[in-house]
């Protein structure tokens, strides 16, 4: 039986670095090399290696992003059965849920990456490339949206993060645990997501959004100024459940009268809430006053969804974030 044909597109991060003449690791390897790095990879699927870009992953943007979703697209459209988009783990959670959020249909996107550079002892890029591979040819994958895997386990794009600065077991999914993991070699699923609805790719660049986390005792003096700096859209990182200081709360009022804005958590994990706490600059408060609840997204992936929603204008920011609540 001929094998699932994966599209693999790399753009950077430690798991293409090496050692640099400026000192340090930095990227360099392309797809093709890293595919031919891993000899196995040749059992689990035809390749096509591509490499987009070859950048450190804090130099990725939403537009970069959303190109790649286009190649995805052209590319299952074409016949590819999975893809695997390799990249730097810093922004991992957020390329995974933007990818989520723009590719349709039901062919597995496995994003993957590594914490340690292609020549460190112990390297991760190698299994983690395998691992990824065979999750994106395998059946039961489909139909989960984008997934990020890493030291074997299989995290849903809508739940990953990245909560460890230099471990290889960095990526969890704080709220849910990971849907499954790759073991003996097998894609084992335990539990499953519904795709959530996507958002046009056609619709363009997503916009500027603003992500605020609210420190104790801060004024929130910066937030009236969101508007004028060009933000379409902010997105505040509240206090558990979704709080601020009493006298921010008006301020963020008159700023949901002039942009959409979205309340998040700064707390790892957990629901925004809606309806429990009743003093100023609680949830009921902030709601009341014209801020959207994020549901479980963080800020970094609420973010996004709202650079998407309000390409154009700004309409439909309940409805964008009511299937996350
Ligand atoms: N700084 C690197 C990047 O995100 C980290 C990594 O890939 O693990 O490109």
């Amino acid at each position: 039986m001929a094998l699932p044909r994966l599209l693999f597109l790399s753009l950077g991060g430690t798991i293409t670095m090496v050692p640099s003449d400026s000192g340090g690791i930095a990227p360099k390897l392309g797809a093709a090399e890293l595919v031919a790095s891993v000899p196995a990879l040749k059992d689990v699927a035809q390749i096509d290696a591509q490499s987009p870009f070859k950048l450190p992953s804090p130099s990725l943007t939403p537009e970069k992003i959303l190109d790649v979703a286009r190649q995805l697209e052209a590319a299952f459209r074409s016949g590819f059965d999975g893809a695997v988009v390799i990249q730097g783990t810093d922004t991992i959670e957020e390329s995974a849920f933007l990818l989520d959020l723009l590719v349709t249909g039901d062919k597995p996107v496995v994003v993957t990456g590594a914490m340690r550079g292609a020549d460190a002892p112990g390297a991760d890029g190698p299994a983690n490339l395998l691992a990824a591979a065979r999750v994106a040819a395998s059946p039961e994958a489909r139909g989960l949206g984008t997934l990020a895997v890493l030291n074997y386990d299989i995290h849903a794009a809508r739940f990953v993060q990245k909560s460890h600065t230099a471990l290889p077991s960095a990526f969890l999914s704080p709220l849910t645990g990971p849907l499954g993991v790759v073991a003996e070699g097998r894609t084992q699923i335990y539990c499953r997501v519904q795709r959530n609805p996507t958002l046009p790719i056609a619709d363009g660049t997503p916009v500027p959004i603003a992500l605020v986390k609210v420190p104790m005792g801060d004024d929130g003096r910066m937030l009236k100024d969101l508007p004028k700096l060009g933000y379409a859209g902010a997105v505040i990182e509240g206090m558990g459940a979704g709080h601020v200081h009493a006298d921010v709360a008006p301020i963020l009022g008159e700023l949901a009268s002039n942009i959409p804005v979205v309340l998040s958590s700064r707390s790892m994990t957990g629901p925004v809430f809606t309806s429990t706490y009743g003093y100023p600059g609680a949830e009921i408060d902030l709601i009341k006053r014209g801020l959207v609840p994020s549901g479980y997204l963080s800020g970094l992936k609420a973010r996004l969804l709202l650079s998407l929603c309000v390409r154009k204008g700004s309409g439909g920011v309940s409805a964008a974030f009511a299937p996350y609540q």
